[in-house]
């Protein structure tokens, strides 16, 4: 299969391609579908996840244009900040990163641990803002600030998601098809947690800029789904006109899945947990009460009420957060008192 983005500045960054692996335990466990994960918490930097693949395209722009310093932005346990901070200290490049206190957790933990430890162990300058603070305008004046006193910075959005950065999962949805296709896996599904969008647009384009007929369908993880599915359809045109495909795709046609985020972004779910500790047990896949648990959740959830058939294969988009994972010592601890537990 051709790439897709080969005129495209990129830098190496991740370990690719990443597995496919069958979750026969868990399949097993559910009654069906078939279901796969694909573990992009595998992709090596720094503890890995999804945003390797964004910043390989944004960091490719950020060479190409001469940038001496990464600045970025993301709630205080971030998964995207570690990942630029990581990708900043491999390529030689300061890195500012500007976190919002976001969730309301005041556990060590959640403050001090997890992503904000690997943020400084990797060089990064951390800078803490409040809850409710426009973190976009930011970002862009902190850019004029440090371009005034004549440095180049090179914002890297929320997420790393951009026409730009979203290449990196059109890039995935060439290497997963690829995968599948080589290991006789009829893929038909894929199910992912969507938070600021680009990985679920990047595939959603690759998806169709490669004419193939595999659902994409996201798990909503933070604010209100309209706004989300509008703003998620807006990326995937943006991403179409980037690689330079048209391609017909109704606002309709996206599926963004609804119910599974709880009391807000960050905020851990009964639901979520469980799935973590089912994951874990099951299959010794380590999922993240943020992202991957809500979004594992919501797929546990749709096979239980029957969403998919038998003959349906599902591969689970695994974006990574293990780090994040450590952030909620406390919480893990409370929601799971039972101690030595054998069943999933
Ligand atoms: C950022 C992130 C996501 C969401 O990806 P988006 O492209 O922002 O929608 C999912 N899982 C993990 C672990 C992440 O860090």
């Amino acid at each position: 299969m051709k790439a897709l983005t080969a005129h495209m500045p990129r830098v190496r960054l991740g370990h690719a391609p990443t597995p496919l692996e069958p979750m026969r335990r868990l399949g097993e466990w559910l009654g069906g579908p078939r279901l796969y994960v694909k573990r992009d918490d595998c992709t090596g930097l720094a503890t890995g996840g999804n945003k390797a693949r964004k910043l390989e395209f944004l960091l490719g722009d950020a060479l190409a244009q001469g940038a001496t310093v990464l600045v970025t932005v993301g709630a205080l346990q971030s998964n995207h900040v570690r990942q630029t901070a990581a990708a900043a200290a491999r390529l030689g490049l300061a890195c500012v990163a500007l976190l919002e206190d976001k969730v309301d957790i005041a556990s060590a933990a959640y403050q001090h641990g997890g992503n904000v430890m690997l943020d400084a162990l990797l060089g990064a300058r951390v800078l803490r803002y409040p809850r409710g603070t426009d973190m976009a305008a930011q970002l862009a004046a902190f850019c004029d600030e440090l371009r005034g006193q004549g440095q180049r910075p090179y914002a890297v959005p929320m997420g790393g998601s951009s026409a730009i950065g979203n290449l990196g999962y059109v890039e995935c949805a060439r290497e997963l098809a690829q995968q599948a296709r080589d290991m006789g896996v009829p893929l038909t599904h894929i199910v992912l947690a969507t938070g600021s969008g680009g990985t679920h647009a990047g595939l959603q384009a690759g998806m169709l800029a490669l004419g193939l007929p595999v659902q994409v369908m996201g798990i909503n993880i933070m604010g209100e789904v309209g706004a989300q599915a509008a703003m998620v359809w807006r990326q995937v045109q943006a991403t179409l006109a980037q690689l330079d495909v048209v391609r017909p795709f109704d606002a309709a046609d996206l599926r963004l899945m609804d119910g599974y985020v709880g009391d807000g972004y960050g905020l851990s779910t009964a639901a979520g947990m469980a799935a973590i500790r089912s994951v874990a047990r099951l299959e010794a896949v380590l999922l993240d009460p943020v992202y991957t648990g809500k979004a594992m959740g919501g797929l546990i959830d749709l096979a239980r009420r029957g969403h998919w058939s038998a003959e349906d294969h599902v591969v689970f988009l695994h974006t990574g957060g293990q780090a994040g994972l450590f952030a909620y010592a406390d919480q893990m601890a409370a929601e799971a008192p039972e101690g030595l537990q054998m069943k999933p």
